[in-house]
């Protein structure tokens, strides 16, 4: 099983870089209460941070795609993307093991402050 390739919109956050890609090495997917999720506006993107200026991104450095990172840089054609970890199990795409079977994920969330404001666009229950 291979790992969703993540394209994000959140540029509030301090994973985000330019071109919808998302810098971190791990995202996790969550509902967004304990119920599980019935639409996309039910999830999240835990792993979301708000962006503001330096403390915030020697905090978030911990969490960091660095190897991809210079891959992306180096390699052409070598896509920047983490790896999921999804808990929202009823979602079409969830696997055993807490993974996505999707090939791609949208992670939504225009000007979003908090992980509350982000959402898996992906999710479906078709
Ligand atoms: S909201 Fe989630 S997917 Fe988007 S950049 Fe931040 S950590 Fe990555
Ligand atoms: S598409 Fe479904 S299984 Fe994949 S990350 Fe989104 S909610 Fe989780």
């Amino acid at each position: 099983m291979s790992n969703p390739k993540v394209v994000c919109e959140v540029n509030t956050c301090t994973h985000w870089l330019p071109g919808e890609i998302c810098g971190a090495a791990n995202i996790d997917i969550l509902n967004e209460e304990e119920r599980q999720a019935k639409s996309p506006e039910h999830t999240e993107c835990k792993t979301f941070s708000e962006r503001s200026g330096l403390a915030n991104l020697v905090g978030s450095a911990d969490n960091v795609n660095w190897w991809g990172a210079i891959e992306a840089a180096l390699i052409p054609n070598r896509e920047l993307s983490p790896t999921v970890t999804c808990v929202v199990e009823s979602c079409s795409y969830w696997a055993d093991g807490n993974l996505c079977d999707a090939k791609e994920i949208s992670v939504s969330g225009d000007e979003a402050k908090e992980c509350q404001d982000t959402n898996c666009e992906t999710f479906t229950t078709a």
